[in-house]
């Protein structure tokens, strides 16, 4: 509490997603971070934590890379900015364009820069709109998304977020808005279920929505291929193909959040590539530079840029843009970074050490009395906890086992996230993590686990 950074930080700073009060009072940990290197980060009172969650599941290449440094470095030098409006580029963001599309799936067409993954989400949903109107449909403009589902946190993106802290007092969701179920196998509605029929039961759902709403009202589909921040949460068996036909049937537009599961994490280039999603826009942000430089990305499919083609010979100019579209540090970071992973097989490497991964934290915890599941897909890992294995029954949350969990790893020297809307304890570690820091990762979660609950 002396240290006069920590007070400035307590006078100043309005974090994110922190009880504000409680950070103002000091009653809430603080760290001042300084410096990172592979997958490890340090703070200002020297601690060395192991980062088994990549930042905000963001810094996949791992930190200090000097690749990326040097490349930012480079551009800044060369030419800190110019804008993307009418036709302009930069060598950084014209090459990052071409190495998108290279490794996007086939069908897409283009890619909008944007900053982050919520401005990317809002530009797909002001496309998705400006394409039904062009098209003569103007009433299909309604999106469902799913309980869980996270997109952002802007008015239209925090609508799509799924997460009743992000609507709570915000008057969110917007009314264009509707919320199916999460696709939480752990969470079924009846024991018996198996999850092929967990899959035809939210198809029904799904498909009811569309009928009570008609087909012609609702204009896309948002989703991310693995949900993420609402509990780390993979797809029940034959989830997507099911999905994708109801929303064929009715002329409904799959958007791909891949925010998260982009650039590597799941063990393929893309989440879609991963369940045989055909997307109709892809979502990009976070892997697009492994975070060394906010940078984002909205891309289009083949279908969807011959509508934009057309709407450009008949109204003219996008009215939409920022200032920092494809900024050139953003696109010198990501052309640096897409070089460095396929320099070193990263995500090849996210796909072998995350199953490594989740192996070993099975053989750690799969029987633990009060671990319900241990799930996991390339470098995405999740240990949902329970107060009684055999209903699945969830801790009180008074008892904020998960915080505790996590606390006491931390304590050990290891990251790992409380995820904020499950009791889930989370891991997204960079592709680089290794075997040994895997072992580290699941051991110090198993002694963490068993101090909380005893044994
Ligand atoms: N979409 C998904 C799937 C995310 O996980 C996130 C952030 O975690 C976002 C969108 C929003 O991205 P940003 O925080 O960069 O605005």
């Amino acid at each position: 509490k002396n240290d006069p950074l920590e007070q400035w930080d307590r006078e100043n700073f309005l974090h994110p997603s922190t009880h504000l009060a409680d950070f103002a009072r000091g009653n809430v940990a603080q760290r001042i971070v300084t410096g990172g290197e592979g997958s490890h980060i340090v703070d200002r009172n020297g601690n060395r934590f192991l980062d088994g969650f990549a930042g905000l599941y963001c810094v996949n290449v791992g930190y200090g890379r000097q690749e990326i440094a040097e490349a930012i470095a480079a551009q800044a030098r060369e030419l800190s900015y110019y804008h993307a409006y009418v036709g302009h580029g930069t060598e950084a963001s014209v090459t990052l364009a071409k190495m998108i599309m290279d490794r996007a799936p086939d069908h897409m067409s283009k890619v909008y820069f944007g900053l982050g993954g919520s401005d990317a989400n809002e530009t797909n949903v002001k496309l998705v709109w400006y394409m039904n109107n062009i098209l003569g449909r103007p009433e299909k403009k309604k999106i469902i998304s799913r309980k869980r589902g996270y997109h952002g946190s802007g008015l239209m993106t925090g609508s799509l977020t799924g997460l009743p802290m992000w609507h709570k007092h915000f008057d969110l969701p917007l009314p264009q808005v509707l919320h199916t179920e999460a696709p939480y196998y752990y969470q079924r509605p009846r024991e018996a279920m198996t999850e092929r029929e967990f899959t035809a039961y939210l198809v029904s759902e799904l498909e009811q929505m569309i009928e009570r709403e008609g087909a012609e009202t609702i204009a896309a589909f948002w989703a991310e291929p693995v949900l993420g921040t609402g509990g780390i949460i993979m797809p029940p068996e034959g989830y997507w193909p099911a999905i994708q036909e109801v929303l064929e049937k009715h002329d409904i537009l799959l958007v791909a959040d891949e925010v998260v599961t982009g650039f590597g994490r799941l063990g393929t280039m893309f989440g879609s590539e991963h369940y045989g999603m055909k997307p109709d826009l892809m979502t990009i942000a976070k892997g697009l530079t492994s975070a060394y430089a906010p940078l984002s990305g909205s891309i289009v499919s083949e279908k969807v840029w011959k509508v934009l083609e057309e709407a450009a010979d008949l109204t003219g100019a996008l009215g939409h843009g920022w200032t920092y579209s494809a900024h050139p540090i953003g696109a010198a970071a990501g052309v640096a970074n897409l070089r460095l992973i396929d320099e070193l097989d990263l995500v090849g490497n996210a796909g072998r050490v995350g199953a490594y991964l989740k192996t070993r934290m099975t053989e750690a915890l799969g029987d633990y009395p009060n671990v319900g599941e241990v799930r996991g897909e390339g470098m995405l890992c999740a240990v949902e906890l329970t107060a009684d294995r055999s209903t699945r029954a969830a801790p009180d949350p008074a008892d904020k086992v998960t915080a505790k969990v996590v606390g006491h790893m931390m304590q050990n020297g290891v990251i790992a996230r409380a995820m904020p809307h499950a009791e889930v304890v989370g891991f997204a570690p960079p592709f680089c993590l290794t075997e040994a820091e895997a072992d580290e990762l699941v051991e110090k979660t198993a002694a963490a686990v068993r101090a909380v609950f005893g044994g």
